[in-house]
């Protein structure tokens, strides 16, 4: 059953005799059931000529001619239904000579691609990508041409319909891509053992292209010069979007004679030039500790020039990147320390997104080995390895400015200082300091003026040149500026507090305020 509606007859015989596939026609008369679509092609010529040979003395008188009716049945694969097209030799398919026309409006999409060789090839390239996946979504990518003669085929048809009292909407025709993936799905999952779904975390693109009517889209650069503008990434200005805009600006009586109807078939198929398999990002999170004062937070790089061996990210991620099989990585924490600060206690929460990973069903076990495999190295620790989503990643970020962080330091005055001269210092509480862009870092962050405060400070009395200070502070507070003044940028510091110059000779980060990602059992 084509499931046709009797007001779309004219429609089915304009474009059936004028070299639109069967497909297409569907398409065009709004059949909107997915069944006529999947029928074998060849039976689905069939029925499409029983369909309009029926009535074909009303057919007749509308397309100014009797319809193709030399064709047999049995012959029917080869027959478009043009009187012509059954006299004119066959284009070149590889195939054999029962091979039909290409259609003039989806250029061979929905003849010779979604076939099972089609499904076939794009099963071996998925495979070959060794991807891991419980199902997927197919996408496709059509030349944009397409949707020009699309335009042109729904202004005849609607024309056609006028002359009956009917209206045909743009949008009530059904869109190439849908139809193809009404015919392709079932085979495709099939074929790959698992379910093509309309939303999935892995994506098996297809992409076609048809050079042998690229030039159908250029009448529409000079007929709507604005838009398509040359950018620099885009290999053509006859992008989709451009053209569907161009479209949608041209006026119809401009249009038909720019691009006039009917349409030519063309020699070639639409080919198939590109798949392209994508998995969505993957998320770890965990908690570090740093041990090492020579240990950069992320490679640290000066003029193309590495200046340290490695850092926390990549004693991280390259076991990571190595299990999850990524195509590359972004690393995020909670804050970061300078090369030369251990980060103790609790440690700094970290995420990290895995782009593009082929492998994702990893076991708590298995993330278990993992981070004892990082563990292997002395320079740092991982805890609560796992796997997040990316909304949790979103809250490792949230009110990072509210968030309190201890500190401890090591810290040397010129001045001797007694035990009792510190006390000032453990008697402050919630003291507000200014600071200005630190010098070492105004390189890289704008100058700015920033209030933050010092929670609490506590003091543990060495000699009468050095003391350990603890301190818990509002997130964001450059400690080691706050010790020594960074050239009074820094007021009050350490040293203005204490009428002395002060540096800091160590720098251990403690505590963290967060409490993310959720701690696992051992
Ligand atoms: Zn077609």
């Amino acid at each position: 059953m084509l499931l046709i509606d009797g007001k779309y007859k004219p429609v089915a015989q304009m474009l059936f005799s004028s070299g639109s596939c069967p497909r297409c026609v569907l398409r065009f008369c709004c059949v909107d059931s997915t069944a006529p679509y999947r029928l074998p092609y060849k039976d689905l010529v069939c029925e499409l000529q029983n369909y309009l040979e029926m009535n074909h003395e009303d057919i007749a008188d509308l397309v100014g001619g009797p319809p193709c009716k030399r064709a047999k049945l049995e012959e029917t694969a080869k027959c478009t239904g043009d009187r012509e097209s059954i006299n004119s030799p066959e284009p070149e398919h590889g195939d054999d000579s029962q091979s039909p026309r290409t259609c003039n409006l989806c250029l061979g999409v929905l003849q010779h691609l979604c076939e099972v060789e089609s499904v076939k090839k794009i099963f071996e390239k998925v495979k070959n990508a060794g991807y891991e996946f419980k199902d997927f979504v197919f996408s496709v990518s059509l030349p944009a041409q397409l949707s020009v003669r699309e335009h042109s085929a729904w202004l005849q048809a609607k024309q056609e319909m006028g002359k009956h009292g009917y209206c045909l909407e743009k949008a009530a025709i059904i869109q190439l891509k849908e139809a193809y993936k009404w015919i392709i799905h079932p085979l495709i999952s099939e074929e790959f053992g698992v379910q093509a779904l309309s939303k999935s975390v892995f994506e098996v693109a297809v992409v076609f292209a048809h050079p042998e009517t690229d030039s159908d889209c250029h009448f529409l650069a000079s007929a709507c010069k604005d838009c398509f503008k040359q950018t620099k990434n885009k290999q053509s200005v006859f992008t989709r979007m451009a053209v569907l805009k161009a479209l949608d600006k041209i006026k119809e009586e401009d249009f038909r004679v720019l691009f006039p109807y009917p349409l030519q078939c063309p020699e070639t198929v639409c080919q198939l030039v590109d798949i392209q398999c994508s998995h969505s990002s993957v998320f770890v999170a965990g908690i570090y500790n740093k041990y090492s004062r020579t240990l950069p937070q992320t490679p640290w790089v000066i003029d193309g020039e590495r200046k340290m061996e490695s850092s926390v990210e990549e004693l991280i991620t390259d076991h990571l990147m190595a299990v999850f099989k990524a195509e590359s990585f972004n690393f995020s924490s909670s804050g970061r320390e300078d090369v030369d600060v251990r980060t103790l206690g609790k440690g700094r929460p970290f995420a990290i997104e895995l782009v593009n990973p082929h492998r994702v069903e990893v076991s708590l076990q298995h993330m278990k080995e993992l981070q004892q495999k990082i563990n292997n190295s002395d320079k740092i620790k991982v805890r609560d390895l796992q796997i997040v989503n990316r909304e949790a990643v979103g809250h490792m970020k949230e009110g990072e400015e509210e968030k309190t962080k201890c500190y401890s330091a090591l810290i040397w005055t010129e001045k001797a200082v007694r035990e009792e001269d510190l006390k000032l210092l453990d008697s402050m509480e919630e003291l507000k300091i200014d600071q200005k862009t630190p010098l070492r870092v105004l390189h890289r962050r704008p100058l700015a003026l920033r209030p933050r405060i010092i929670h609490t400070m506590k003091t543990e009395y060495m000699d009468e040149h050095h003391f350990r200070l603890y301190l818990k502070t509002q997130a964001g507070t450059y400690i080691k500026e706050f010790v020594h003044g960074d050239f009074g940028r820094t007021k009050p510091n350490i040293g203005s507090i204490l009428q002395t110059t002060a540096d800091i000779l160590e720098l251990d980060v403690e505590s963290v305020d967060i409490d993310w990602p959720p701690a696992l059992d051992d």
